[in-house]
């Protein structure tokens, strides 16, 4: 019997790397990287001997991503779809991969997510910050021109109807924080963490084996945070009305989530979406898209998907989590803590 013990004990110290050796003291070195990107601030830190390389490597990606996607830059692949004039553009295997999930979660979303709303944004200034109202009949006719399943994409082959435009701002740092992990994966990189404007993305667990502590901003006051969501290697990701906006002359706020079917700033009910999944581009195309949809058209999308978790805030002060989260969550919100269950 007391073999038999023994013979446990062993196996499951071997489980845990038993050995009598020190743990590796590099794996916890610290190495972090600040770079302004894509009209944001963005702050990588990675543990290991291998982290600096692998962050140079990364904020290189990151500097090559913005240069594809820039709709403000003439020789990025977007703005040479937006002026291709009705024919077909070749873009790089980034862009055709973010314009296919634009398309996808397009459609996941009942056109809640149109990367074609760009025209609708532009007017009311969002893209530049000379902000204005536009009239009715300014967004009605700019509503001509959104419509994502007019997009044509065919493997490399972009191809929009003359006058739309497309704009990969929902998903675009999503898509990159994947790139990123990506990247420090493969350099072997075992721990790190990622924020991209706030977009949070994480690589294994903390050095010391302990969770992430990812904060979520509290919408009313958004120089604090509402909750603490402790996470494993997930992306954390959060669309706000608070981002940003602007109060107009008729004394209202607007801000920079559009919802296509009205071409107004999306006013569902909600004013924070944050996406808890595996993905960062699916988390940063959800929580766009699910804030435009608003609390129920928000919750269906999750039952009926079942890849990933939400914290929602209403405007009515009420914070909404699903069971798949509920438990990592401190809230240290004024707000109750409503739990959504599946069933
Ligand atoms: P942020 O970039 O502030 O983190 P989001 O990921 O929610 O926030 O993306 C907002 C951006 O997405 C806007 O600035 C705009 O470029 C674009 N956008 C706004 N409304 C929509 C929409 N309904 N569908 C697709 N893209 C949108
Ligand atoms: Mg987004």
């Amino acid at each position: 019997m007391k073999n038999i013990v023994a013979a446990i004990l062993c196996g499951a110290f071997l489980l845990t790397g038993c050995s009598a050796e020190k743990p590796d003291k590099v794996v916890s070195e610290a190495h972090s990287r600040d770079i302004f990107a894509m009209d944001t601030f963005m702050t990588m830190k990675a543990y290991g001997e291998n982290a600096e390389g692998a962050l140079t490597e990364a904020a290189v990606k990151i500097t090559d991503l913005e240069k594809l996607l820039a709709v403000t830059d003439p020789e990025s692949d977007i703005s040479r779809i937006n002026s291709g004039s009705g024919s077909d553009v070749q873009v790089s295997e980034d862009t055709a991969a973010i314009i296919e999930a634009g398309l996808k979660y397009g459609e996941m979303t009942g056109g809640a997510l149109d990367i074609t709303v760009y025209p609708v944004l532009r007017e009311w200034g969002f893209t530049t910050g000379e902000y204005k109202i536009p009239t009715n009949e300014e967004i009605t006719s700019l509503l001509k021109s959104v419509d994502y399943t007019k997009v044509q994409l065919t493997d490399d082959r972009v191809e929009i109807p003359q006058g739309s435009m497309v704009d990969t701002g929902s998903l675009a740092k999503g898509y990159t924080s994947d790139r990123v992990i990506e990247i420090l994966r493969e350099n072997g990189v075992t721990s790190a963490i990622v924020s991209l404007g706030g977009n949070v993305q994480s690589l294994g667990l903390k050095p010391d084996g302990s969770q992430w502590k990812v904060g979520i901003k509290d919408p009313f006051q958004p120089d604090s945070e509402m909750c603490i969501v402790s996470v494993g290697e997930k992306a954390v990701i959060t669309s706000g009305n608070y981002e940003r906006y602007f109060e107009g002359e008729d004394g209202r706020v607007y801000w920079h989530i559009i919802d296509p079917s009205d071409g107004a700033p999306a006013d569902n009910g909600l004013v924070s979406v944050t996406v808890i999944g595996d993905s960062g581009l699916m988390c940063d195309a959800l929580s766009t898209a699910l804030f435009v949809c608003g609390t129920d058209k928000a919750q269906q999308i999750w039952r009926s998907e079942q890849s990933f978790d939400m914290v929602l805030v209403t405007d009515d002060h009420r914070l909404l989590v699903t069971e798949g989260i509920a438990d990592s969550i401190t809230n240290i919100s004024s707000m109750d803590m409503e739990v959504l269950s599946l069933d």
